[in-house]
């Protein structure tokens, strides 16, 4: 038995035989022709990749769909064309320019410290290993399973995932990928177990068909493992079954807090489909919707109607229950690509979330009006802004609001307005102000992502500085307090929505301190609610 730790990606546990996938590149070892000629078979392959792609998308909806739209944008940028145009001139052949120019790309990007643009990497590479495969005469099928097995290889590629049998996948392992790259996101939503960063001797082909005990919530490895990891496996595996059976009907009970009171779990989603997802999965309603996924969409886009359609599909995939739509938080470790913001050198205490309204105030009004407009049309919704810091965050976007609204009404466009505003506290400020700030809004939710970024000083997606990001120290927990006693006192809802509200220590301090609403990936929901169930229950 050999021992791998890698990075817990995706939760789960599973015992399978090993695929090993290789897909080490090896254009440069065929002759290379004059680069005239080596630019015809780029062009060529170039055509083949982007209709093998748009074949794919044939059969695929949602993210993946998003995924593989963005890859055939990425084959048709100019920019990259001429870096490889440029390698074929310097007399690299096609294949091998191709892999030049995708490993300069990347490395670009990397350096930008843009977290989203560095999630993008990996379907930069897909799409260029498959040209890269095609220039090579590689086989396209490079997920043809035919047991069930547990995939190793460099990186999973998003393509990959839209293209495999999801009854033979029984977990992924990756030297390279990371917890947010996209592979992995899916791998989450399908319930894929998945660990990344693990030691490259991982590949060695000697561990294919290899039997494999992988566990997803810790990291650990076991290849060949010994009968007692199988037998230890074998159990926690039924035991996760029995629970999974527990947890569905965990989503009819309802929790109460030590006083009587109900506690509601509710989701954190992205988009309607995530919503219905959630829905059916037992959150009793929806806690953010981050409104700027619409920048980084293929199936939405930030026309007035794009963004009216969006809002609908949420407010009427939340069918009838409570949903609160985040306007657009822009900035810092969030998407720009879309905006032509201007560098700032620390961006995290720059021109983020509900400030841009100064800067950008066309794309704010479109939002208002989308809003106001969805509402009208399919039901109430809260809405909240983020990262308040003054009053006059709050009193000027409002401002907008009312004359926004105004003229809705007065065109007929809406009869009514059906938005109860909020705002996120998630800045020390906004929590130590939180009882001039109540006296604004309807509802308070407690964003203790950044809040704990911002009272600890510590950049939140910064892995070195990980020990100072918690959440659960006194000073973030004292700034809770605050908000909820301040909510309560001027009689207004306070939930919260950070990543903390899945942690379950954190999410038993907030009710201990008079929280009754918990907003969490939509995974978390069940299990969170049965362990604060067991935990009121015992005492
Ligand atoms: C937060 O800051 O806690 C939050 C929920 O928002 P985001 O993670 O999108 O910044
Ligand atoms: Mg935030």
């Amino acid at each position: 038995m050999v021992k791998f730790v890698g990075t817990p990606a995706s939760g789960g546990l599973n015992l399978a035989k090993i695929k090993i996938v290789n897909r080490r590149i090896a254009g440069f070892k065929r002759v290379v022709l004059a680069p005239h000629r080596e630019k015809a078979l780029f062009d060529a392959a170039l055509i083949l990749a982007k209709d093998e792609i748009k074949t794919l998308m044939e059969n695929t909806q949602g993210e993946h769909a998003d995924i593989l739209n963005f890859q055939v944008m990425m084959l048709d940028d100019n920019g990259l064309k001429n870096m490889i145009y440029q390698k074929i001139e310097e007399k690299y052949g096609a294949a091998h320019s191709v892999e030049i120019a995708m490993e300069d790309y990347c490395a670009r990007i990397k350096a930008i410290n843009d977290g989203y643009l560095s999630m993008r990497t990996s379907d930069i590479r897909d799409a260029l290993t498959r040209v890269i495969d095609i220039l090579d005469g590689k086989s396209r099928e490079r997920f043809k399973l035919t047991e069930p097995c547990v995939v190793v290889a460099d990186e999973i590629l998003p393509s990959d995932l839209a293209s495999i049998d999801r009854q033979y996948v029984m977990g992924f392992i990756t030297a390279g990928g990371s917890y947010h790259d996209h592979a992995n996101i899916i791998a989450r939503t399908m319930g894929i177990p998945s660990v990344c960063g693990v030691d490259s001797e991982i590949l060695n082909p000697l561990n294919d068909s290899r039997m494999v005990a992988l566990d997803g919530y810790t990291g650990e490895i076991f290849v060949v493992p010994n009968d007692a990891t199988v037998a230890l496996f074998r159990h926690r595996m039924k035991l996760g079954q029995r629970d999974s059976v527990m947890l569905n009907k965990v989503k009819e009970t309802k929790l109460y807090a030590p006083n009587g009171e109900e506690i509601q779990i509710f989701a954190n989603c992205n988009d309607p489909k995530d919503i219905v997802f959630a829905v059916n999965n037992g959150a009793q309603g929806i806690g953010l919707v981050r409104s700027e996924i619409l920048f980084m969409s293929t199936v939405y886009d930030l026309s007035l109607a794009s963004q009216i359609r969006f809002y609908s599909e949420c407010i009427r995939a939340a069918g009838g229950r409570e949903i609160t739509i985040r306007t657009f938080d822009i900035g810092a470790d969030k998407p720009l690509e879309r905006l032509q913001l201007e560098k700032e050198p620390n961006p995290a205490l720059g021109m983020r979330g509900v400030r841009l309204m100064y800067t950008q105030k066309e794309i704010f009004e479109t939002q208002i009006e989308a809003l106001l407009v969805a509402a009208d049309r399919c039901g109430r919704v809260n809405v909240m802004l983020p990262m308040v810091t003054v009053e006059s965050d709050v009193t000027d976007y409002f401002t907008m609001v009312e004359n926004v609204k105004e003229r809705l009404l007065a065109e007929g466009i809406i009869a009514r307005d059906r938005i109860n505003w909020g705002i996120m506290i998630e800045t020390p400020a906004a929590a130590l102000m939180s009882d001039v700030l109540a006296k604004y809004v309807t509802f308070f939710s407690i964003g203790t992502n950044d809040l704990t970024q911002y009272v600890m000083a510590t950049d939140r997606l910064n892995t070195n500085a990980a020990r100072y990001f918690a959440p659960h120290h006194p000073a973030v927990v004292k700034l809770v307090e605050m908000v909820v006693q301040n909510a309560l006192e001027y009689d207004i809802k306070v939930s919260v929505c950070g990543e903390s509200a899945a942690d379950f220590e954190c999410a038993k301090l907030y009710i201990e301190k008079g929280v009754r609403c918990l907003s969490m990936a939509q995974s978390a929901v069940l299990p969170i609610k049965q362990h604060l169930i067991d935990e009121f229950a015992a005492n």
